[in-house]
């Protein structure tokens, strides 16, 4: 099931105090339209009853889609500074809820999904992206090494973030963007063709073995854990 919290939130713009139903726990598999509203970036809106300005309440909260195989602690952006042990306790609740001992039925819920660590809602977004398109989160981190390695001016920085936005039906590529970490703002756009993604994920030669483990190395799949730890 879907869970709520009440909370007061404040306007960034007048620092008003507003009620507000916070997510804790999505369940996509009985509510498609949740899964739409993070797709089409108005899940957690609010608009300030004071000043009528509209912002983005951070995403904190559990999220799940048995029927596309997908769990994901979907973490707020301040908590990006301690991934390492955010993974780990995202993974302590991953095993406690779906492990030895949960019911079966739950048991057999997590078998189906494969466990995710986000931070903020354009992370969140993108891993819905991936998996609506049939594509690999592992490879699509590797692709953004590859946009960033080809690109000679690419805008990286603490408050950008590159994330898959969608699937050209066209032609197949992916269309990459700059984002704004903390507002979500498109920046420069970046396609890739589909070759280049069906090459990364085949990897005959062996080039990308070892960012490969790197990047699957925990829950956080993010091309951001290699940058991070450097
Ligand atoms: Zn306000």
């Amino acid at each position: 099931m879907s869970i709520f919290n009440e909370m007061t939130v404040r306007c960034p713009a007048c620092g008003d105090e507003n009620a507000f139903r916070a997510v804790r726990s999505v369940n996509a598999d009985r509510r498609a339209d949740f899964r739409a509203a993070i797709l089409d970036e108005s899940f957690q809106r609010t608009t300030c009853s004071a000043c009528g300005t509209t912002f983005r309440v951070d995403p904190d909260f559990a999220y799940v889609n048995a029927d596309r195989g997908q769990w994901i602690a979907a973490l707020p952006l301040v908590k990006l500074a301690d991934w390492k042990e955010e993974e780990g306790e995202a993974k302590r609740v991953f095993d406690r809820v779906y492990g030895a001992e949960a019911s079966p039925a739950v048991q057999a819920i997590g078998k189906k999904v494969r466990p995710r660590v986000t931070f903020g809602w354009a992370g969140l977004r993108e891993k819905l992206v991936i998996v609506a398109q049939g594509l690999d989160d592992v490879t699509i981190e590797l692709c953004k090494a590859a946009v960033i390695r080809g690109s000679a001016s690419s805008p990286i920085g603490s408050d950008t973030e590159l994330r898959l936005l969608a699937v050209d039906p066209a032609d197949a590529s992916l269309v990459f963007g700059w984002l704004q970490s903390t507002d979500e703002a498109e920046g420069p756009k970046v396609r890739l063709p589909r070759n280049v993604y069906d090459e990364i994920g085949s990897d005959e030669s062996g080039a990308w073995a070892d960012l490969r483990a790197g990047v699957e190395a925990g829950l956080y799949v993010d091309l951001n854990r290699m940058l991070l730890a450097a």
